[in-house]
């Protein structure tokens, strides 16, 4: 059972041969329009792999907010996790171009006014669930909240700082597992004042360079700086801290045992979007299943690579048979 503090983003996204520059405008080849959010990633996307998902999400009193029912309810989410704020829904808007690379920006809206009282008013689902999840399109005082609540009952948490600010030393304290990408990391390391930590690629071949192309974990030299910037946060709380690096794969540096590094897959990447946020959600499910660490990072991984295989996110997160068959395949 996972507790989501989640957040809504009715999400528009456009593919551009190239992302547009100051002053241009584009033709776009392209055009979705989505239920999104990190926080509603990360419910959908561990209710398909087969978590039981409760949550909190706000949305606004506009139109968008009528988007948001519709997706819990395609998704199997509960219509319980909705709370309506009079304020703008969350919206955002998102560029994407051939090679997949993007840019976006997000107007958090109603996400924002989530407080340290709704989360109180969940306190029963939160302290009964195994793995409670927080990204940062909600404010500090819900994370503090629900984390608090939650490790107080002896769960754990887990925290994608995404998209950054620094991270207030209440939460890192209560966060159990830390996910975050390179350049998350780097900023984490230039607030933490470890200089080395800001070129976490050396020594790690991308997926798509590979000579073998083979799908395997390989356990590869690990950068030193990064060693020390994640020892140096699970020193402030954390007992694990994975760092994901798009193609290059992702590095879990757990206490108390050696990194484990897991190679991206070699797939035709489409669009990114969202695979920090499946990746996550693959990660924490197959922990709260009690799998191994270095089995969580492969789901992890899987569950990243089949959304970047797909233009959106929503209907591109993957289902439980999916990350089976790409597992086993
Ligand atoms: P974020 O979206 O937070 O920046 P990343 O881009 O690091 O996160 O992606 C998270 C994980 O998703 C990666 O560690 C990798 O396993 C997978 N992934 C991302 N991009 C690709 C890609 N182009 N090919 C294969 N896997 C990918």
């Amino acid at each position: 059972r996972l507790f989501v503090l989640a957040s809504f983003i009715a999400a528009s996204a456009m593919r551009v041969s190239r992302l547009p520059e100051p002053g241009q405008s584009l033709a776009a080849s392209a055009y979705t329009f989505e239920a999104g959010g990190k926080g509603l990633n990360l419910a959908v996307a561990a209710r398909r792999l087969g978590a039981a998902v409760d949550g909190i999400m706000a949305v606004g009193s506009d139109p968008l907010a009528a988007l948001a029912e519709p997706a819990l309810h395609r998704a199997g989410l509960p219509g319980g996790m909705l709370r309506r704020f009079e304020a703008q829904t969350g919206a955002g808007i998102g560029f994407t171009q051939d090679d997949g690379e993007n840019c976006l920006a997000v107007f958090l809206g109603a996400n924002r006014l989530l407080d340290g009282a709704a989360i109180r008013a969940r306190a029963a689902a939160i302290t009964a669930a195994d793995l409670v999840l927080a990204q940062f399109e909600i404010s500090d005082a819900a994370i503090a909240e629900a984390f608090r609540l939650a490790r107080e009952a002896g769960r754990r948490t887990l925290l994608n700082p995404s998209p950054f600010r620094p991270i207030p030393p209440a939460i890192l304290r209560d966060t159990a597992i830390l996910v975050v990408n390179a350049g998350e990391a780097r900023l984490l390391a230039a607030e933490a004042g470890i200089p080395e930590a800001g070129t976490p690629e050396t020594g790690i071949p991308e997926a798509g360079n590979s000579e073998t192309g083979n799908r395997e974990t390989g356990n590869r030299e690990t950068c030193d700086g990064e060693a020390a910037l994640a020892a140096g946060l699970r020193a402030r709380g954390p007992d694990l801290v994975v760092i994901t690096r798009g193609a290059g794969g992702a590095t879990a540096y757990p206490a108390g045992s050696a990194p484990h590094h897991q190679a991206a897959f070699p797939v035709a990447a489409v669009d990114t979007l969202g695979a920090g946020d499946a990746f996550a959600a693959g990660l924490a499910v197959a922990l709260a299943e009690g799998r191994s660490l270095p089995e969580a990072m492969r789901w992890g991984a899987a569950c990243g690579a089949l959304v970047a295989m797909q233009l959106g996110v929503f209907d591109a997160l993957p289902g439980r048979a999916a990350v089976a068959a790409f597992l086993d395949a």
